[in-house]
């Protein structure tokens, strides 16, 4: 999408056209408000924006704890060209629905015809199966353009999040006459409340001259807002111009949310670095190829699967444990997509739907999936969940003070967790990083989501 470009005379009255009918207070209602509540803002209602082939729309959600939002609908409506210019009071009917809007806060909606008028309306739905709808501002497809531009990432609509590393801002152009030039202008702001970027006071900055459309930005800085306006000319003198959506730089990972959004390190060779938690996922189909049985190692329980890559240091801490007087066993390792499905399903079952999101990962989102990951008990045999607190027992404690220096982490740790880490306090559960990684995260005082977040390579957007 372009909305700045290099407007014709008719689309100026267009607009004028357009803003008279949102002072007139001809929109869309409000959201409707439920268990949780969903406020479409970019367009927000009462609104209509000018936009090319696609636009990404954007929303906010709150939802209370005991009922988080576990689906997401997007349906758009469409009405044909409207003489007048206005987009309200017009006759819509549903172009199409997708159920699988389980990015939090944001949803390409593409394809757009030029001069049609359109709509959307997201349904979030709660793990109690209440649902909530709010519909948005209108979209009025403008005329193919030539040349034209639309920044892609970071897209238009929804703020997107981004750790303190690069950052690749990439867009689509188009000029039958050819490219010749291109000149992007670094906007920022600093960030708003509730880690929001504001609509006004951006002051500009560095400059870029890339000679593909993609753009690698470095030294960016911790709790700024960051926007990109990308200009390009053809060989005739013709320009476009587009605007990304806001970037927000932050070492804090995203809240915590539940989404499907594949993770950026999702390869069997990124186990000490992949990132999941509610909204990051891994496929159905990642299945570590050198799980082994913990047959081979001696003094834990023979029945689980491992990856290859830990079995050294699970030996070695296992080994150690004794030594000191705490003996550990294993409850649980590697689990299959399906066999969490399962897990999940046991614990929605016996505590609600609410509690057993909290109480173990939906399929996909487990670091169990991974094959570096275990569940321990002290070797009597008394399971963990028999305590408030496992750290209580000897093996507790000790895995707590020592796993890290033989490559395991606890997960979810008293102190961030669930704020940070998504999940309760579980003691009992370990995810193997390498020794090397886990000493480094053990320094930092941070749990491993944070770390991962901070020294990963998430790409928000991809
Ligand atoms: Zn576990």
């Amino acid at each position: 999408m372009s909305r700045a470009g290099a407007w014709r005379p008719w689309s100026a009255v267009l607009v004028g056209l357009l803003l008279l009918a949102a002072q007139a207070g001809i929109g869309p209602p409000a959201a409707q408000a439920a268990g949780s509540l969903i406020v479409l803002t970019d367009p927000a209602p009462g609104s209509t924006v000018l936009v090319g082939a696609g636009f990404r729309i954007g929303w906010t959600e709150s939802a209370s704890p005991r009922a988080p939002i576990v689906a997401r609908t997007v349906a758009a409506y469409v009405a044909p060209k409207p003489a007048d210019g206005y987009c309200a009071n017009r006759t819509y009917a549903l172009g199409w629905t997708d159920t699988r809007a389980n990015r939090p806060f944001s949803f390409p909606v593409v394809r757009l015809a030029p001069l049609a008028c359109y709509y959307v309306v997201v349904t979030v739905t709660d793990v109690n199966g209440t649902s909530t709808s709010a519909r948005s501002g209108y979209l009025l497809g403008l005329p193919a353009r030539d040349p034209a531009a639309s920044v892609t990432s970071p897209a238009p609509g929804a703020v997107t999040t981004a750790p303190p590393s690069t950052f690749e801002l990439t867009w689509r152009e188009s000029a039958s006459a050819g490219v010749t030039r291109r000149f992007v202008t670094e906007q920022s702001a600093p960030m708003g409340p509730d880690r929001s970027c504001p609509a006004t006071g951006w002051s500009s900055g560095r400059t870029f001259q890339p000679a593909a459309p993609s753009l690698e930005v470095e030294g960016l800085a911790e709790g700024t807002c960051y926007r990109y306006v990308v200009a390009i000319w053809d060989t005739s003198g013709g320009s476009a111009s587009a605007t990304s959506g806001p970037l927000l730089v932050s070492s804090i990972p995203p809240q915590c949310v539940y989404g499907d959004v594949p993770t950026s390190d999702g390869t069997l060779d990124d186990w000490a670095r992949t990132l999941l938690d509610p909204t990051y996922r891994l496929a159905p189909r990642y299945s570590p190829l050198d799980l082994v049985s913990t047959r081979t190692l001696t003094g834990v329980n023979p029945s689980q699967r491992v990856r290859r890559v830990v079995l050294a240091d699970l030996q070695a801490m296992v080994d150690a444990a004794r030594a000191a007087g705490a003996p550990i066993d294993l409850t649980s390792a590697f689990r299959s997509y399906v066999g969490q499905q399962a897990t999940y399903e046991y614990y929605a079952k016996a505590l609600g739907p609410a509690g057993g999101l909290l109480r173990a990962a939906r399929p996909g989102h487990s670091e169990h999936q991974l094959g570096t990951t275990i569940d321990v008990m002290g070797y009597d045999g008394v399971s963990p969940s028999n305590f408030t607190d496992w750290t209580v027992t000897k093996a507790g404690a000790w895995m707590r003070d020592n796993a890290w220096r033989f490559g395991w982490l606890m997960s979810y740790p008293k102190a961030s967790s669930p704020a940070m880490t998504c999940y309760q306090y579980e003691p009992w559960h370990y995810r193997y990083v390498g020794r090397a990684v886990a000493a480094a995260v053990h320094a930092s005082g941070l749990s491993l989501r944070e770390y991962l977040w901070r020294h990963g390579s998430i790409t928000p957007g991809a």
